[in-house]
């Protein structure tokens, strides 16, 4: 018994697609993840994000905001999904994370921005 296409992950057609391909370890949702950690400032050194996230130094403001930019990844990663799968298109990954950053960053300076410490403040006017 063989995989039908039917089952293939709709972005790379190269694998079966489920959730750990979809988010984890497609080329594709590795690419988004490379540019966003990019442009987050982070540097895993070669561990994984869960990993990276439990040990960091970044303050409650950063961890919460990069902790939103990655539900804003998946969220991205799943409607590319279904844009490749109904409309036959694949934005680029870079694409993908400036939607996501400038989501995020709206959604977090909405809220009052005064309060935030220095640190928080220089890294945050980096990243945007
Ligand atoms: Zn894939």
């Amino acid at each position: 018994m063989g995989v039908t296409t039917d089952y293939m992950c709709d972005i790379c057609m190269l694998h079966p697609e489920d959730h750990q391909h979809l988010f984890y370890s497609c080329d594709y949702a590795l690419a988004c993840s490379r540019l966003l950690q990019k442009a987050l400032r982070m540097n895993l050194s070669g561990s994984g994000f869960v990993l990276w996230f439990s040990r960091t130094r970044r303050s409650k403001f950063q961890r919460r905001y990069i902790g939103a930019c990655y539900v804003g990844l998946f969220y991205y990663i799943w409607r590319v999904r279904n844009e490749a799968q109904i409309d036959h298109y694949i934005r680029a990954p870079a694409k993908v994370v400036q939607l996501v950053l400038t989501e995020v960053h709206s959604r977090f300076t909405r809220r009052n921005c005064s309060k935030l410490k220095q640190r928080d403040m220089e890294w945050l006017n980096s990243i945007h």
